[in-house]
């Protein structure tokens, strides 16, 4: 006679009795399995967050005059992630803006950029 094979419980290990596709062996797990999850999900949401509220916080305190001319090394040098924005507008020269909220950047020759406020790219 074949052996039946054991399913434990994801979450505590507990053997699991039933049907085949359960994957916890109560409520309570079942429960704490989606709380994790959920948490997972939170702070994956809440560090991108961060990072854009970072990005933001720099360029607006760099770009004190509305349109200032730095190198992206000063932008590095403050924790600039250079991989995260929240959106990009193209002109059509083919000028690419990146923005995070309302502060952008545009990139120019040999590392330099040039930072800029919204309103004036972007109707
Ligand atoms: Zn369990």
């Amino acid at each position: 006679m074949p052996e039946a094979t054991k399913k434990e419980c994801i979450i505590c290990g507990d053997e699991i009795t039933g049907r085949p596709d359960k994957r916890f062996c109560s409520d309570n797990c079942r429960s704490t399995y989606h709380n994790r999850q959920n948490s997972d999900q939170t702070n994956f949401i809440r560090n991108i967050n961060n990072i854009l509220r970072k990005n933001r916080r720099i360029l607006a305190s760099m770009n004190t005059d509305g349109k200032t001319s730095l190198h992206r090394d000063k932008l590095m040098e403050n924790g600039f992630n250079f991989r995260y924005f929240t959106n990009e507008y193209v002109t059509r020269k083919g000028t690419i803006y990146r923005f995070v909220y309302d502060q952008g950047y545009t990139e120019r020759e040999n590392g330099y950029l040039t930072l800029v406020v919204r309103q004036e790219y972007v109707e």
